[in-house]
């Protein structure tokens, strides 16, 4: 393979498409004339805002974002949500929970120092291997909010449709799935995602949130930063952005644009994870752990039933230069994600292996 790279099935921190990192590359040493590399710049510099401003309006392009909502580019990651997100959404001081898995889990119990948290559904009784029907919940009335992990990133499930939030506003962690199909904006009062998974550089969110949904009457014991009026007043730089984060990002929404947007990524996504999911569907040896209705298109596990066997695998695919397979131990077995940049090649590569793993190992 060209500059002989591996094909990393990481979870994330994870692959890139190689088009970005080449452009990235090239621009290292003197940014478009500037002079300087963009980790070098000033975030008041015009060149910066350009950058910023261009990842935003690419942004709102492919996913057709209405104007009534806010892009903001925040730092602390995905977590750093689970505390937002209570702290300036909890009006009423209530909020309801679908827990599908560890990273639901990890927002509900956050959110449980702002507020009341009612799990109103939950998959825990099958270790996550589902998700649970939400077509007619007990939604508090006064909950503020319905929170969903629309793809759960360890256990490998995803939404088939969107819960009934009974007029509440839906609010949704697409860390592991941001970009992966197109998205109906106007379901939700606000999107989020952890940018390392399936877009960029770690260490950054990018939320997508609607205006009326942006308090500025917040409790005085809101950290400034954590207001997202801040964010939203002052344009993603109330203080030093994540630049880097925010211009590789930009690259890779123009790269989407390119190759069609959303709906062409939609296809190749289905196309890639079919022959993975094909494969586990015939294999003797191994199967998917996810309920089929709920599975997801970007984080694939899979087990032989055997542990030894699952590391025996796991020890063979990496040596033969498929990288990061070993899936959570939460779940056991093996874990391929297969984000937007994962060519098909590779996936057709891994299952070749493992056919032939199979046949050697029955
Ligand atoms: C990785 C992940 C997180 C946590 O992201 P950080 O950026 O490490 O805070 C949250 N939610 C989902 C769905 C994830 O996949």
């Amino acid at each position: 393979m060209k500059y002989d790279r591996i094909y990393n099935f990481s979870a994330g921190p994870a692959t890139m498409p190689v088009e970005v990192l080449e452009e990235v590359a090239a621009e290292m040493m003197n940014y478009k004339g500037s002079g300087m590399c963009v980790m070098e710049m000033s975030h008041r510099s015009k060149v910066f805002q350009t950058i910023i401003d261009e990842a935003e309006a690419d942004l709102r392009e492919l996913m057709n974002i209405p104007s009534n909502y806010k892009v903001l580019f925040i730092q602390g990651g995905a977590t750093l949500q689970f505390a937002m997100i209570p702290a300036n959404l909890m009006k009423n001081g209530v909020a309801d929970y679908i827990v599908t898995g560890a990273w639901s889990k990890k927002a509900a119990e956050e959110a449980k120092k702002y507020g009341k948290v009612n799990v109103i559904a939950t998959s825990k009784d099958k270790n996550f291997s589902y998700v649970p029907d939400v077509s007619d919940l007990p939604i508090d009335e006064n909950a503020d909010y319905v929170y969903i992990c629309e793809n759960e990133t360890i256990h490998g499930t995803t939404y088939a449709n969107l819960p009934n939030t009974k007029g509440k506003t839906l609010v949704a962690d697409q860390s592991s799935m941001f970009l992966s199909k197109p998205c109906n904006v106007s379901d939700y009062g606000m999107i989020y995602a952890g940018v390392q998974k399936n877009v960029g550089p770690a260490g950054m969110v990018v939320a997508i949130i609607r205006e009326d949904l942006i308090r500025t009457d917040l409790p005085e014991w809101v950290p400034t930063y954590m207001r997202y009026d801040i964010h939203a007043e002052n344009g993603s730089m109330y203080n030093t952005p994540n630049c880097w984060a925010i211009y590789v990002c930009g690259k890779v929404f123009k790269y989407l644009k390119k190759i069609g947007g959303l709906s062409a990524m939609q296809a190749i996504n289905e196309d890639k994870a079919k022959v993975l999911y094909d494969f586990l569907d015939s294999s003797k040896m191994f199967r998917g752990t996810v309920e089929k209705k709920y599975r997801s298109l970007m984080n694939i596990p899979f087990v032989t039933g055997d542990e030894a066997m699952d590391a025996k695998v796991v020890a063979a695919t990496k040596a033969a230069g498929y990288d990061n397979l070993k899936g959570h131990k939460s779940v056991g077995g093996l874990r391929a994600s297969t984000y937007n940049a994962m060519p098909k090649e590779g996936v057709v590569a891994l299952v070749d292996f493992l056919k032939k793993f199979e046949a050697e190992n029955q």
